[in-house]
C-alpha cells in the first residue's frame, strides 16, 4: 500500500486554501461540508467564493501568501496556477509537519483528496494515489449508481441499535447474521421508501424477535425496451442485490449482464401467442423462491404495469403475504417514440396519447374503435405484426383518414432498430414490404410524420419511395402473416 487512508475530522479546525479560482472553490465546498473553518488566500475570488465570504462562512486574505499563517492551520490546500507558489507552500508546510495537498501535483502533495461517495455517516473514498484520478472518478460514478441514498439512514439506524444488538447477540456469528438481515430485509426496504419511523419500528421488532426476517421479497422491475442505458438506478440496484431473477424473453442480454454474477437467472419467456411458462407457473416460481428467503427480481420488458401483467403478479404476492416493491421502467411506446424522433404529443398535432394493445382477440373486440379513430390524438399500439391488417381496416372503417401518418418501430432503442413510415392507407402493405417483425410498436397520428425530420437514432426511416419498395421487395422474401397479405405481396412483386 502506497498511502495510508484516514478520514479526518475537520469540524471547527482551521484549513488554509491558497488560490481563489474554480478549483479552489470546489475544494472549499467540500471543506465547508465537513464544517472546516476555511481561510482562502487569493487576490481575486470566484463569485461563489465571494458569496461565502460575504455570508461569513469563509475568511478571506487578499494579500500575498504569508508563511506565518501556517502556524494556525491543520491542513493546507494549494490550488493556484502558480507552480512556484504551490511548491513554496508545500515546502513550508512540510517544515511545520503540516499535510499539504497541491492540486493536480501528486509529487508535491503529502495528502491526496480522494473521489468520494457520500452516504453520511457512511463515506466511501477512492484514491489512485494521484496516478489515475480519472479512473478513480469513473469508479466513483459506478459505485454511486449502485448505492442507494438511504444507506446513510440505514447506517444511522444501525448505529443507534449497536449496543443493544451486541448485548442481544453476544455470539459474533449470530450478530453478523442479524446485521445481514437488517441490511437486506424489510428494514432496508422501508428506508428506501423514506419511511424512517416504520423502519425503526421494524428494527425494534426484529431485535425483540431475534431476527430481522430472512423472509424473501419480490421486486417487480421494469427493464425498459432493451438498451441497458435506459435502466433506472433503482432497477440496477435491485439487479445487483438479487438472488434470483425471473425474466421475460424480451429482456435483452445487455440488461441481464448488469445483474449480480451469481444470481440465478430463470427465463420465463412469454412471446405473443407462445406462453412458455404459464402465468400460474410464474406465480408458483415467485412464491417458491420468496418463501425460501430469497430476494427475487421479477424482470419485465418495458414497464411492468403497461401490458405486462404486473398487476396480477402483485395481487398474487399480496394474497400470499410476500413483501414487494415496484420499480417502473421505460415503456416501449415512450422509448420507441424517443428513439424514432416522434414526440407523442405536440401542441400542433396531438393533445392526447393512448396506449393500446391489439395482441389478442379479446383486446381487439373490446377496443372502442370509434374513439381510436378520432383525430388529434396519437395511438401507440403494442401488438404483434400480424394484427396490422386488421388494425388498418378497423380504423379506416371508423373514419380515421387514410392519410394519417404512422411510424412502425421494430426493435426500438436497440442496435437493430428499424423505422418504417407511411400512412394508414398503406400500413399493412408497408410492414409487409419491409418484413417488419416483433417486437414492433406502431405510432399512428400526425406526430408520426415528424420521424422523417427528427429521427436521430439508427438508420433513417424507411419512407414510401418507389425505390425502397422495389429494393425491399426484391431483396427479401416476405411471408404473409394474415389472410389477404399474400395478395398485397403478389401486387408488389408484380406476379
Ligand atoms: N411491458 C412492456 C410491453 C409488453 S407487451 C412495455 O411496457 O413496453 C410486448 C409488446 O411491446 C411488443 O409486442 C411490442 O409491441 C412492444 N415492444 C416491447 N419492446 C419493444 C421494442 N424494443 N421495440 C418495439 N416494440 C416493443
Amino acid at each position: 500500500m502506497q498511502l495510508y487512508p484516514i478520514f479526518v475530522s475537520l469540524a471547527h479546525r482551521a484549513v488554509l486554501v491558497v488560490g481563489g479560482g474554480a478549483v479552489a472553490e470546489r475544494k472549499v465546498a467540500a471543506l465547508l461540508a465537513a464544517q472546516a473553518q476555511v481561510t482562502v488566500n487569493a487576490a481575486s475570488l470566484t463569485p461563489q467564493l465571494q458569496r461565502w465570504v460575504r455570508d461569513g462562512l469563509v475568511s478571506h486574505r487578499p494579500e500575498s501568501f504569508r508563511e506565518s499563517w501556517l502556524e494556525q492551520v491543520w491542513l493546507v490546500i494549494a490550488a493556484t496556477s502558480d507552480r512556484e507558489l504551490n511548491a513554496r507552500v508545500a515546502a513550508l508546510g512540510e517544515l511545520r509537519r503540516l499535510f499539504v495537498n497541491v492540486v493536480d501535483d501528486a509529487q508535491l502533495s503529502s495528502f491526496h483528496v480522494p473521489a468520494v461517495i457520500d452516504r453520511a455517516p457512511l463515506t466511501i473514498a477512492i484514491s489512485s494515489g494521484g496516478d489515475a484520478p480519472m479512473l478513480a472518478r469513473l469508479l466513483r460514478e459506478r459505485l454511486e449508481t449502485l448505492l442507494d441514498h438511504s444507506l446513510g439512514a440505514l447506517a444511522t439506524l444501525a448505529a443507534g441499535l449497536r449496543k443493544r444488538i451486541r448485548a442481544r447477540f453476544p455470539d459474533m456469528a449470530a450478530r453478523r447474521s442479524f446485521y445481514e438481515s437488517l441490511f437486506s430485509g424489510s428494514v432496508a426496504a422501508l428506508l428506501r421508501q423514506g419511511r424512517a419511523d416504520a423502519a425503526r419500528a421494524a428494527a425494534e421488532q426484529a431485535l425483540v424477535s431475534g431476527s430481522a426476517g430472512s423472509a424473501g421479497s419480490v421486486v417487480l422491475v421494469g427493464a425498459g425496451p432493451g438498451d441497458p442505458g435506459l435502466l433506472t438506478l433503482r432497477a440496477l440496484r435491485a439487479l445487483n442485490e438479487a438472488d434470483v431473477i425471473l425474466h421475460d424473453r424480451l429482456v435483452g442480454a445487455g440488461v441481464l449482464e448488469l445483474a449480480r454474477r451469481d444470481a440465478e437467472r430463470i427465463e420465463v419467456g412469454k412471446q405473443a401467442g407462445h406462453h412458455h411458462t404459464t402465468q400460474d407457473g410464474i406465480h408458483a416460481l415467485l412464491l417458491e423462491h420468496a418463501r425460501a428467503g430469497r430476494r427475487v427480481v421479477r424482470l419485465k420488458g418495458g414497464d411492468p404495469f403497461v401490458f405486462g401483467r404486473g398487476g396480477e403478479e402483485l395481487e398474487f404476492l399480496r394474497d400470499h403475504d410476500i413483501p414487494y416493491e415496484v420499480v417502473p421502467g421505460i415503456t416501449a411506446a415512450v422509448a420507441c417514440a424517443a428513439y424514432a424522433g416522434v414526440p407523442l404529443t405536440h401542441r400542433d398535432h396531438a393533445q392526447s396519447v393512448r396506449f393500446v394493445t391489439a395482441h389478442c382477440q379479446a383486446s381487439r373486440d373490446t377496443l372502442d374503435w370509434a374513439a381510436l379513430a378520432q383525430e388529434r390524438q396519437t395511438l401507440a399500439v403494442y401488438m404483434g405484426v400480424a394484427e396490422l391488417g386488421l388494425l388498418q381496416t378497423r380504423l379506416l372503417e371508423h373514419g380515421r383518414a387514410a392519410t394519417t401518418p404512422f411510424a412502425l418501430i421494430e426493435n426500438g432503442s436497440r442496435a437493430e432498430q428499424r423505422v418504417v413510415t407511411g400512412t394508414l392507407g398503406n400500413l399493412a402493405e408497408r410492414a409487409l414490404v419491409h418484413t417488419v417483425r416483433s417486437p414492433a410498436l406502431l405510432i399512428l397520428g400526425e406526430v408520426a410524420a415528424l420521424a422523417s425530420t427528427l429521427a436521430w437514432f439508427g438508420p433513417p426511416p424507411l419512407g414510401a419511395t418507389v425505390h425502397d419498395i422495389r429494393g425491399a421487395a426484391g431483396g427479401r422474401r416476405a411471408v404473409a402473416a394474415w389472410p389477404g397479405q399474400a395478395d398485397v405481396l403478389t401486387a408488389i412483386h408484380g406476379r
